[in-house]
């Protein structure tokens, strides 16, 4: 099976079109790439992916269960095995490198301070477990972040322009643990990017969208896009 297939789906919020006839399937393990400018329909393709939208036309499938047939436990459930990072890092605060990490097994009344203090160490934050999220560079928000994503072992990952407010190196920096943790963990993962460059150094295959249309499904071989 598929980590996730979208089969001609169609989203329509009023008068706008979001979504319009879109087949897709990811394979587990893949890196793939949502390209397009602002109003594309990248965020809404996101909220299909995490069961937070169903759509208007089609159907959608993650790993082979279709979210419209559950009721809200079991899409909560679904969510429960999807990661998330954003833009703007979304940390606590006041929290603490570890509290935020921890932050969603405590959601789901678990606790694993042995994955916690692992994860720290895989991000390479271990001499920053006690530290608070204004102590932190950009890139090191960014890698809470992705340690938090991952303490729930997601067999999805989905990345919301995660470097965007990062700078060339510390780019280089996510986008690299990115890729490691699908090699780890086997890690199916979704990022949504307006940076080719980012496209061409950790997808498989990137998914241009325009104006709501798949534009274009495009392969990377060895860091270069294909026709
Ligand atoms: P992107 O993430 O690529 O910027 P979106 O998925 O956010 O694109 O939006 C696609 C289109 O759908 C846009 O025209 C946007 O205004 C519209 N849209 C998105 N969400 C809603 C909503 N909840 N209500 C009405 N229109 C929406
Ligand atoms: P197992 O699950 O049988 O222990 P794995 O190779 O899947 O073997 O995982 C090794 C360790 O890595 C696990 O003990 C788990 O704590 C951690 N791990 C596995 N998958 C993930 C993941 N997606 N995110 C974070 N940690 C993970």
């Amino acid at each position: 099976g598929h980590a996730a297939v979208l089969r001609d789906v169609t989203v329509r919020y009023k008068a706008t079109t979001a979504l319009q006839s879109i087949d897709l399937s990811i394979e587990h393990g893949e890196i793939v790439g949502i390209v397009g400018e602002s109003g594309a329909g990248k965020s809404t393709m996101l909220r299909l992916l995490d069961a937070t939208e169903q759509p208007t036309e089609g159907t959608v499938l993650l790993d082979g269960v279709d979210p419209a047939t559950l009721g809200e436990r079991g899409r909560r459930r679904i969510r429960h095995r999807i990661g998330m990072v954003f833009q703007g890092f979304n940390l606590l605060s006041n929290r603490t490198v570890e509290q935020n990490i921890e932050l969603p097994l405590r959601l789901q009344r678990r606790r694993d301070p042995e994955l916690v203090a692992k994860l720290i160490d895989y991000v390479g934050l271990a001499d920053r477990a006690k530290h608070y999220p204004a102590q932190l560079s950009g890139g090191q928000k960014q890698r809470v972040a992705i340690a938090r994503a991952l303490i729930t072992q997601p067999t999805l990952l989905l990345a919301d322009e995660p470097t965007s407010a990062l700078d060339e190196r510390t780019t280089a920096g996510i986008l690299s643990l990115l890729e490691r943790t699908r090699r780890d963990f086997g890690t199916t993962i979704v990022l949504v990017t307006h940076e080719l460059a980012a496209v061409k150094a950790v997808c498989d295959r990137a998914v241009i969208l325009e104006r709501g249309e798949l534009r274009d499904i495009v392969q990377v071989v060895h860091g270069e896009t294909q026709q």
